[in-house]
């Protein structure tokens, strides 16, 4: 027996037109995650019989019991059953919520994964929307719009912090082996890469074309996920795209792909490298794990995460550099991209490769940190992570450039950056 869900039982109410709106200062009541606390989505494939449909459990406090101007952690945890259902569905699913929680009026959903970032209005609380409601939304909608894949959902929300931090080191282990899922894949391998225009509501003229070696920018969506995406949804947001002539290896132009984007962007975007962020770059929306920067006077890049609220060599916070860069435009200088993609081969390779890299925030760094010595290694630089600055070396290019000139960082030797 299929489920047929028409009404969404929440006191908000809820559609594709609240998506764009914001939460802002003054209308805030109260948050979870963005940096102030942990926010962590994780959706995972159950058995029949191990879960109820519809059920949603709240573990902690709920937002009755918060104060205007708190913050509280929040684990969203999704439990699907389905004959059809696979594991390989479980990002794709995961990356809904983003888009379902923004469609509630009253409450802003930013970022994704274990960056997540909820902000309810003061107008939300009025109408008495609480915790429950996204665990109705996510059930009412995974059903109507996923229905031949999903029998069962079960939601739990976590507001302790020790079940929040576990919930978080699972999804953790389960992000690694879906990004991993593409390790061995090149972008030579394949005739097809697949669009993702699941941002277009924030950011119209946004286009990601997702590689084997070029993850989504958001870091939840890889060339596995895509596929798999377009298979569940034919006609969705996940479109085949075939590659076509190369026009350019090293910076990564595809024929096959730039008329893609024309088409998908309505004329705006006419052109993008895969693997430059000097020329033509991808195009960026707010949702980017990572955003890099050139630095001219280090002659090499600088990558800022979503977690890191300091300020930048580049003269920019994250929020500003995202704010400027994430309205779906190719902005050259700039880029927004995975943390993954950090140590996939092909990361601004048109430009140098992950050698350029001068400067990254010290927990991006270390959450990177045997990935970078590897692929540095590959790439002929030892203990590669050790000559990338951070916010404890300095925060200008100024303050940067004797600590890279005393380790010999290779960028200083490297042909110039622009030119
Ligand atoms: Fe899709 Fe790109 Fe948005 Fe991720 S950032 S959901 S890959 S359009
Ligand atoms: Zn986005």
């Amino acid at each position: 027996l299929k489920i047929n869900i028409t009404e969404i039982d929440i006191p908000c109410a809820f559609g594709p037109a609240f998506e764009g709106e914001r939460v802002r200062g003054g209308d805030l009541y109260c948050q979870m995650g963005g940096g102030k606390t942990q926010c962590t989505e994780l959706v995972k494939m159950a058995e029949m019989s191990e879960i109820e449909d519809g059920k949603v459990i709240i573990v902690g406090k709920d937002i009755g019991d918060m104060k205007e101007g708190e913050t509280l952690p929040l684990g969203i945890f999704i439990q699907i059953a389905g004959r059809e259902f696979q594991t390989d569905f479980e990002p794709i699913m995961e990356r809904q919520i983003h888009h379902l929680i923004n469609y509630i009026q009253g409450i802003m959903h930013i970022g994704q994964r274990d960056i997540s970032w909820v902000r309810v209005s003061k107008a939300a609380i009025e109408k008495g929307f609480t915790l429950k409601d996204i665990g109705v939304v996510l059930h009412a909608k995974f059903h109507q719009d996923f229905k031949k894949i999903v029998d069962k959902v079960q939601v739990t929300l976590y507001t302790n912090k020790e079940d929040v931090d576990k919930l978080t080191a699972w999804a953790r282990s389960e992000y690694k082996v879906r990004d991993e899922r593409v390790d061995k894949m090149t972008d030579e391998d394949v005739d097809t890469f697949y669009s993702c225009t699941l941002c277009q509501s924030f950011a119209p003229s946004h286009v990601c074309t997702v590689s084997p070696e070029r993850t989504g920018l958001c870091g939840a969506y890889n060339w596995m996920d895509c596929k798999a995406s377009f298979e569940i949804n034919p006609t969705g947001p996940n479109q085949p795209v075939l590659k076509g002539k190369v026009l350019d290896p090293k910076r990564g132009r595809f024929e096959g792909v730039d008329e893609f984007i024309k088409k998908a962007s309505k004329g705006a975007v006419e052109t993008y490298n895969f693997y430059s962020m000097v020329h033509a770059p991808m195009t960026t929306c707010g949702c980017c794990e990572c955003i890099a920067a050139m630095l001219p006077s280090c002659n090499g890049i600088m990558t800022v995460g979503r977690d890191y609220s300091g300020d930048t060599p580049s003269g920019m916070k994250f929020t500003t550099l995202a704010g400027v860069m994430g309205g779906g435009a190719s902005s050259p200088g700039f880029v927004g991209h995975s943390k993954f993609n950090v140590t996939q081969k092909k990361f601004i390779l048109g430009d140098g490769g992950l050698l350029r890299m001068v400067w990254m925030p010290k927990m991006l760094k270390d959450e990177l940190y045997d990935k970078i010595n590897i692929r540095g290694k590959e790439m002929g630089v030892e203990n590669f992570a050790d000559m990338i600055a951070d916010e404890t070396v300095g925060i200008t290019e100024e303050d940067i450039l004797p600590f890279l000139q005393e380790k010999g960082h290779p960028a200083l030797t490297m042909e110039p950056l622009i030119g």
